[in-house]
């Protein structure tokens, strides 16, 4: 095992070997969000016969050559054609037929003009202007063709994706399967929200967080509940844990006397790939995986709610979105100016809390406050996470550094007052 090793080797060996999980068939209507797991090639061609783009009338365009305001060319309406349904018969010559938005072309015509640029008058039309051919025209096939891949493997499923997957007449898709994580709490001290706080006890509130930060990405949570500083509390929750994908412990993997964790794992058989990674708030981030893939990638991480949740951020989450199937597994980073002085001794990497302010193009951030690993509510107010390097000691106001933005709304354009 190694040990206090950088945030980008853990990040790299964290990721080592992981892949998409295996498929599975979901409905459409429920696969925002999911990875495609197939290439979806059309049975169908879209739109399936030239069809109009407007309400009006649809004619040869040879019938109008020369029609002007002046010399109108008029045209005998010999039939309808409503939307979803095809026209009776082939167009004749001289003549026009009325056609609505999305109904297909009768035969023989090429183009149509718009309701607006003629006058109607019993049975017959008058066309001030000539039309291309193909005008106010959507052509079969415009959209779609048939055999053609219209959304490649690994594609994320968006609202745009999920309409078009309907349009095929698909309304089931193969996508990767989401990651189960179980989550255990461990501590002797800790309580469920509803219990007695009081006297040194504190609630495990990391199942909340972490479990949100699992449903953020896109990953199926399961709380294991509280288990005690003792190895057979812990052996059992974390037993319940390995049927899991993932497996995140919280607490008890520092080296006090009582942080059984890491002995807990490695006697189930967990071989640990490291402990420690250079980084605050999160040092005692403990990493492990079972031989052959046999059990569950397994986290162990830091007590501290801080801690907890922004280990979960750099590794746990682009774990689960590389399982999912994900290809992009990180934040948008920004460059971001200091709003004020920030400091540090020197040796960590800090991932300091800030909130994010736009001015004009640029973008101001300021700590959230009081940076104790302990104290939650700075995490509240976060946008992002500013990477204080290792060696500096001081990044002063009006100087730049990196932010992985946390709350993509800032980054959006600000309502004009
Ligand atoms: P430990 O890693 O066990 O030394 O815990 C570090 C700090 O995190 C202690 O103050 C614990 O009470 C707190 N803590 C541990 N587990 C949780 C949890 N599940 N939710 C909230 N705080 C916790
Ligand atoms: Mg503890």
């Amino acid at each position: 095992m190694r040990t206090g090793i950088e945030v980008e080797e853990a990040r790299r060996r964290v990721l080592d070997g992981a892949q998409p999980l295996p498929a599975e068939v979901v409905a459409t209507a429920d696969a925002l969000g999911r990875v495609l797991a197939e290439p979806i090639a059309s049975t169908r061609t879209l739109p399936p016969a030239d069809c109009s783009a407007m309400d009006g009338y649809a004619l040869r365009a040879d019938d109008l050559t020369g029609a002007t305001r002046a010399a109108p060319r008029r045209l005998r309406v010999g039939f309808e054609v409503p939307a979803g349904r095809s026209a009776p018969r082939p167009l004749g010559p001289g003549e026009a037929a009325r056609i609505f938005t999305g109904a297909a072309l009768p035969v023989g015509a090429d183009s149509v003009v718009m309701q607006e640029d003629v006058e109607a008058t019993d049975g017959e039309v008058a066309c001030f202007a000539a039309p291309a051919p193909g005008e106010h025209v959507r052509p079969a096939g415009e959209d779609v063709r048939a055999g053609e891949v219209v959304l490649a493997a690994g594609t994320r499923l968006g609202a745009a994706q999920l309409g078009v997957l309907a349009s095929l007449g698909r309304t089931v898709a193969r996508v990767h399967r989401r990651p189960r994580v179980a989550i255990l709490s461990g501590g002797d001290e800790l309580v469920e929200p509803d219990e007695d706080a009081s006297g040194g006890r504190i609630v495990a509130s990391n199942a909340y967080s972490l479990a949100a930060q699992c449903a953020e990405a896109g990953a199926l949570a399961l709380n294991l509940g509280i288990a005690r500083d003792t190895r057979e509390e812990l052996e059992r929750g974390i037993t319940a844990g390995l049927a899991a994908d993932v497996l995140v412990s919280s607490a008890g993997v520092s080296v006090g006397d009582h942080d059984h964790v890491r002995p807990v794992l490695e006697k189930l058989g967990c071989r640990l790939d490291f402990f420690g990674v250079l980084m605050k708030p999160g040092y005692p981030l403990t990493f492990g995986r079972f031989d052959d893939g046999r059990g569950p990638l397994v986290f162990g991480l830091p007590g501290n709610p801080v801690s907890a949740m922004v280990t979960f951020e750099l590794f746990v989450r682009p774990l689960l979105l590389r399982l999912a199937g994900h290809r992009v597994l990180t934040r948008p980073v920004v460059r971001a100016t200091l709003g004020e002085t920030l400091r540090k001794k020197p040796g960590r990497l800090h991932f300091v809390r800030v909130a994010l302010a736009r001015d004009g193009e640029r973008f101001v951030a300021r700590s959230t406050g009081n940076q104790s690993s302990g104290v939650l509510r700075s995490m509240t107010l976060a946008q992002g996470l500013l990477v204080f390097p290792a060696a500096a000691t001081e990044l002063a106001a009006g100087a730049s550094a990196e932010v992985h933005v946390l709350d993509p709304d800032v980054l959006a354009a600000p309502e004009p007052r």
